[in-house]
């Protein structure tokens, strides 16, 4: 048996800049500004065996130095430590941090650590990580997002959409939740027109109707065959998302936006919605992930993790139910590696760990660095 210990943490701070404003329904709405850019905590760690990890969270619009912030605190509290315990590191970190509580900025600092753990283990094991973990599958359903932003004119959202097809794409998801709801039946019966009677649709409303609008807005929309209708309520309107789950045909996804697994379950207590959509940085990093996904596999629900492919892809392969994953390139620039895909499907990395490393691009936009440990 052979014990390692951690020597050295390096965390980041990394603002990767987004080429135009975008919006989804929050800003037309009035809630949110348009989004310029994309905040990161990377976290490297370096074993006396000589082994290493990365990891990432993020955070849009605000949040990103509150990360950095605190992951800098209750870094050392690694340092020494055998780095296979990874859920007794992360508990060690979050009793570090108890009065900042459960939840949020809290757990999103601890998450960088736990992916880049992770990311270390399956490394020291020669594997890739949705094989150190067992995977169902080695390549996934995946669907186009950033193709489809309300900010983008319909013309260009129809082009983005062959183009995603093109390039073998298994899906298109298109925002709505617009002020004006003809906007929406609009812009979702010419994709449902452009893209063909059977090709998988979704639409994701960003949590901007309320629930008679919801309700309404889920009715007109079921005769697109959609495979999902996205955050049509509140994020936290368990009961609200309950009750559309349980009238209307068309699936049910949401979960994006909480920052918990204790969030999560009362997503399934309440029976919320038909696809969950947990985000692994966003809840407290890959332990509770999956964590949360065992207790989502035994209440029967589909999965579609947020964001982030580079990490979901290989825990959407672990699980039983074939899932999908998101395809966002906005990351690209940051790693030296890129996801594949191929007949509308994402191929899991066979490459030990994540199987990425950090490109010289990221170097360029870090901000802020914090490192404790000998080199
Ligand atoms: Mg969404």
């Amino acid at each position: 048996m052979s014990v390692d210990k951690i020597k050295h943490v390096k965390l980041s701070h990394v603002v990767l800049p987004l080429g135009t404003g975008i919006s989804d329904a929050k800003v037309f709405t009035g809630r949110q500004k348009p989004m310029t850019e994309v905040n990161f905590l990377f976290c490297e760690i370096e074993t006396e065996a000589g082994y290493s990890g990365v990891g990432f969270s993020y955070s849009k619009r605000a949040g990103g130095p509150a990360q950095f912030a605190h992951a800098s605190e209750i870094a050392d509290n690694l340092i020494g430590e055998d780095p296979n315990d990874i859920d007794k590191l992360r508990v060690k970190l979050l009793w570090a941090g108890a009065s900042v509580g459960r939840s949020g900025v809290a757990v999103q600092a601890i998450a960088a650590i736990d992916v880049c753990l992770w990311d270390l283990k399956a490394k020291r094991a020669d594997l890739p990580l949705s094989k150190l973990i067992g995977a169902h599958r080695d390549s996934i359903r995946t669907y186009n997002t950033s193709g489809g932003f309300l900010s983008s004119p319909l013309e260009e959202v129809l082009d983005n959409a062959t183009k995603s097809i093109e390039s073998g794409i298994g899906g298109i998801k298109i925002k709505v939740g617009h002020p004006d709801h003809r906007v929406d039946l609009e812009r979702t019966a010419a994709m449902r027109e452009h893209v063909g009677d059977d090709f998988p649709l979704m639409v994701d409303a960003n949590q901007q109707w309320d629930r008679p609008t919801g309700m309404r807005m889920c009715k007109l929309l079921e005769r697109f065959n959609l495979v999902w209708i996205e955050e049509p309520l509140d994020a936290y309107d368990y009961e609200g998302h309950a009750e559309l789950a349980r009238v209307i045909d068309t699936p049910i996804a949401t979960g994006e936006m909480l920052a918990s697994v204790a969030e999560h379950e009362k997503l399934i207590e309440h029976h919320s919605c038909d696809y969950i959509q947990p985000d692994a940085p966003r809840i407290g990093g890959i332990s509770e992930f999956l964590k949360l996904t065992k207790f989502a596999e035994q209440a029967g629900l589909m999965l579609a993790p947020h964001f982030a492919m580079e990490i979901h892809s290989h825990l959407a392969a672990t699980y039983s139910l074939e899932p999908w994953v998101e395809h966002f390139t906005w990351l690209d620039p940051l790693f030296n590696e890129h996801m594949e895909i191929k007949d509308g499907r994402m191929i899991v990395s066979e490459r030990p760990g994540l199987g990425v490393t950090l490109s010289g691009q990221l170097r360029d936009w870090t901000v802020n660095t914090f490192e404790v440990g000998a080199k």
